[in-house]
């Protein structure tokens, strides 16, 4: 339960903080587009539960498998899409932290 709790507030925290630093006078609104990318979760929404904190999200949803991935490391790449793209790789880090922390939890 904590895990799952700590975890959503890093997905809103972390973002939050690489925009302060990063993208100054604008720091807001690219929170706001990066808080947006949290959507590739609605991926769960294809498994069975939908949600299952002991389940590793990294390889199961079809959004977080590792191919997609280096789609999303290609959009940071590019200035329109760079938002978008790093929020997509920063999730994707939290999520993998998330799976390494439930090994050491069972
Ligand atoms: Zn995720």
């Amino acid at each position: 339960m904590m895990r799952a709790v700590i975890h959503l507030l890093l997905h809103v925290a972390v973002p939050g903080g690489v925009a302060r630093v990063f993208f100054g006078k604008v720091f807001l609104r690219a929170w706001l587009i990066m808080l947006a990318t949290m959507l590739v979760d609605l991926d769960h929404l294809f498994a069975d539960p939908v949600y299952d904190p002991g389940r590793c999200s990294i390889g199961f949803h079809p959004l977080h498998q590792y191919p997609v991935m280096l789609l999303y490391g290609a959009l940071a790449l590019w200035p329109k899409t760079r938002l978008v793209g790093v929020g997509l790789v920063i999730h994707m880090l939290l999520d993998g932290i998330d799976c390494l922390w439930m090994q050491y939890e069972n």
